[in-house]
Parts: C-alpha cells; structure tokens; sequence
C-alpha cells in the first residue's frame, strides 16, 4: 500500500511548521491532558457548534477537498442514517460527507459533519468496518468531544477555528485568512494534542458507538476488530502509520475491552454486502490517477475471490472503461451485469454514461427512467436523468422532473444549480434566479441569494403571485442580514 507511505510523508513534511516540535505528529499513544471536562473558555451553543461545523464543511468544499460523487455521497449519508436511526443523536441532524484523500483517517467535527476519508473507505474491508468508524465518530459528537476541545481553548472564533481544523485534519498549514501566524500555530499545536482525544474519549466513543451498531443491525466485533486489524497492518509501515491510529491510539486493552462488549449483540451478517463492494470500487476508481493501470490490475485479480468482489471488479472494468472513452466495452459490461442483477443503482447510471457519450440519448434516458421505476424519486437517479435530458435539448423534461423532485424536499446544492440551469435554458427566467437564490443560501452566502432574488422580482413584473413569494423570501433573508449585522461587533 503505497498510499500509506505518501501520506506518512506528507504528515510528516506538513505538519512541521504548525505543530511545535514536542507534537510528534506520528505518536501512536494519547498524551496526557489536562482534564477538559471542565472547560476555561466559554461554553458553545448548539448554533455555534452548528456554524463550526457548517463552515469547517463549506471549506473544505470550496477548496475541492470533498469527494463529488452524488452516488458515493448518497451512499455514506445513508449508512449514517441508519445507524442515527437507532442512536440518541438528540434530535440533530447528522451530515456524512467523503474528503477525497487517500488517508486512513475521518474525524467528527461539532454540530453534527462528520467527514470520512476515501482512503477509510478503501481500507475498510467491509461495510461493517465502515460503519464501526462511523459510529464511532457519532458518538465522539454525541459526546461534544471535539466541542470541549474548543470551549477549553482560550480563543476562540469560527474562523480561526476552522482554519485550524482544516490545518490539523488535512495536515496543511495556516492560510492567509489567519492574519497572526503566531496565535494559530500555538492553538493548533494544543487543538492538535486535543484531538488526539484522551483515552477515556476513545473508550467512551467505542462504548457507544458499539451500543449504535447493535441496535442498528450491524456487527458490534468490527469495532475492536478494525482497530487491531489497522495496528496489526500498519506496522508494515513503521514509522509512517495511518492518520486515523495517530489520533486513535490502539493498546490491546482498548481491543479486548471492545469485543467484549459486542459479545451482548451476537454477530448479525450483512444481508446484502453487494452494495458496499461496488461503492469501495467507486471510491477506487474516482480516487485512481492512472486508469489504465488500476484497469490492468484489475483483470489481473486472481485466485479464491468472493462472488462480491468478483461483480465489483466488473462494475470497476465498466466505469474505467468510461473513463477511457471505450464506451462500447464499458456499454456491454454493463449490460451483463444488469442481466444479472437489476437492482443496483449505480449500474443504471454508468450505463446511461456510456450510452450518452456514444449518442444513444434516447436509450440512456430509457435506462435511467428503468431505473427510476425500481427506485422512484431517488435522488442520484433523478439528478442523472435531469443532467441526461439537458444533455439531450429537453430542459423543460429536466425542469419539471426536479421541480417535482424539491417539492419532496430533497433539494441540495446539485439540484439547486442543475434547476437553475434546466429552467435558464427552458425560458423559466424568475424560477431560474429563484434556484440560483437557494443555492447560494445552502453556501451561506445570503448577500448573493438576496441579489439573485431582486433578479428574480424583476423578471416576475406581470406575475403577481410570484412577486409575492419572492417578496415574502426576501423580507426573510434581508432581516436574518439585519440581524447579522447588530449582533457583529
Ligand atoms: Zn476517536
């Protein structure tokens, strides 16, 4: 695993100058900290947290750090409401997203994001592996660990907080918008320390996050199971350790303690392992910078496979294929696999790639709205056939089919952008700004969302009723700008 030693380096080389020289950054034991349970700064509100979190997301996504996979996210999101469905997450809502870095490593950060790393997802050996983190890392927000972590810090503004997140998390240095490098490296030198939680966090995390896996069907033994397995393969690596063993120090109490306790859950099987095989090979695919090796390699696996990998290894040829342009191959693969299995999403929607790419528009439309009939509404379905019937002239199709879609109330910032530009190129002059206005608004940029709205009121001037609705948002959003601005110092 040649991704193990780049990463090593890379923390390595970039942790240097952020972290004072007493920070190893490739400590394999927690270091003893001060107890934070009884914070000196001031205590976090549940909209702090919230803002903390939002942010830290939001820049992590502007700076293209965050897997773009509708699919991939999909999937992540909707393995982390399953396990919520069965934790106390008191009552908050939980956002699961994919940062594209080959690392070993995921972090919970306050209010509820909850960031995994492609290279987790690669590692993992099965969803259970997956999910043992996941919850894990639910239970670290359950418990405000990293919360704490600020409240003890004496400074404390989200920016400077999320610049330094984004430091330790991603191991990059400060950045310009932190004007005094000092301060910043001083607090993300004792972030950093914090983050490596304390070992009663980490047992705590674990106790809990055993509890959410059982009650959510999963195995409970992955929990123990996947931190000895990462120490044990690691120490091929030496010193150059995963990111995740760093912060998440392994002794074998911590192990035996945690098998332990799955022992009251029994051992349920996951009844359909399918799903998790083919989106591990996504995440490969989408994270491979040489196709064409990754696609000889794969042909390449022999021996005792199971029937699982076997089918993703043939979803992994197609969508490599795609990516080569050798659209025909990609097409009759695909088809193999459906012949076999109609079931899967992700099938439908590489196929309609192909089928796009080699003009065949109207039979890709037939394959996603196939799709669509098995699983109607669903989200990254819908987003493919809208981007596939704007693809093919008909943004009216695409306009129509999201606005239905929003109305369930799965409006995100894929579909905010892809309806603002279905209803521009369908003649939807006012809907058009009106989306573009809620795009912004989910990127907390209100100042573009009220400029987009007074567009949208201009374009309006001879319907009243839309007038009025756009009126009604804006008297919104411009008193939610007022109150900003008081509250600023
Ligand atoms: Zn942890």
């Amino acid at each position: 695993m040649q991704r193990l030693t780049r990463i090593g380096v890379l923390v390595a080389s970039m942790c240097a100058p952020v972290l004072s020289a007493q920070d190893s950054p490739l400590i394999l034991h927690p270091i003893d900290l001060p107890d934070i349970g009884d914070p000196a700064g001031a205590l976090l509100t549940p909209t702090d947290e919230r803002n903390l979190g939002r942010s830290l997301f939001l820049s992590l996504r502007e700076s293209g750090d965050l897997l773009d996979d509708t699919l991939v996210n999909a999937y992540i999101q909707g393995l982390g409401d399953r396990l919520l469905a069965s934790a106390d997450s008191l009552g908050q809502r939980y956002y699961f997203f994919v940062v594209n870095e080959g690392s070993i490593n995921a972090f919970a950060a306050p209010g509820g994001y909850i960031g995994i790393f492609t290279g987790l997802i690669e590692f993992a050996d099965t969803e259970d592996e997956l999910a043992a983190v996941m919850a894990h890392e639910i239970a670290h927000v359950t418990q405000r660990h990293m919360a704490r972590t600020f409240e003890a810090a004496e400074q404390f503004s989200v920016p400077l907080a999320v610049a330094i997140l984004s430091a330790v998390l991603l191991a990059r240095g400060a950045n310009s918008q932190v004007a005094d490098a000092a301060l910043f490296g001083g607090l993300a030198g004792s972030v950093q320390q914090k983050i490596n939680f304390t070992r009663a966090n980490e047992q705590e995390a674990d106790r809990i996050g055993i509890g959410i896996l059982g009650s959510a069907g999963f195995d409970p033994h992955y929990m123990g199971g996947f931190f000895a397995r990462l120490e044990r393969e690691s120490r091929y690596y030496g010193e150059q350790a995963p990111e995740f063993l760093r912060t998440h120090p392994v002794n074998s109490n911590r192990v035996a303690d945690a098998l332990g306790r799955a022992e009251a859950w029994g051992k349920p099987k996951n009844p359909d392992p399918q799903v998790f095989e083919l989106m591990r090979m996504r995440v490969q695919v989408l994270g491979s910078k040489d196709g064409r090796a990754l696609l000889a390699r794969l042909r390449d696996q022999k021996g005792a496979l199971a029937p699982e990998r076997r089918v993703a290894i043939r979803y992994g040829e197609a969508l490599l294929l795609n990516q080569l342009a050798q659209y025909e191959e990609a097409a009759r693969i695909l088809e193999s696999l459906l012949a076999d299995d109609a079931l899967r999403v992700p099938y439908y929607l590489a196929r309609a790639e192909s089928l796009l790419a080699l003009g065949r528009a109207d039979q890709a439309l037939a394959s996603l709205r196939q799709g669509m009939s098995l699983y109607p509404g669903d989200h990254t379905l819908t987003l493919a056939l809208a981007r596939a019937s704007l693809s093919a002239n008909d943004a009216e199709g695409a306009y129509r089919l999201l606005q239905a879609h929003n109305r369930e109330g799965n409006a995100d910032v894929d579909t905010w952008t892809l309806l603002a530009a279905a209803a521009a190129k369908s003649g939807h002059q006012v809907a058009a700004h009106e989306a573009q206005a809620e795009k912004y608004l989910l990127e907390d940029n209100r100042e573009l969302a009220i400029q987009q709205l007074k567009q949208a009121q201009r374009a309006a001037s001879d319907d009243y009723y839309a007038r009025s609705r756009i009126a009604t948002r804006l008297r919104e959003l411009e008193t939610a700008e007022e109150d900003d601005k008081k509250s600023r110092p």
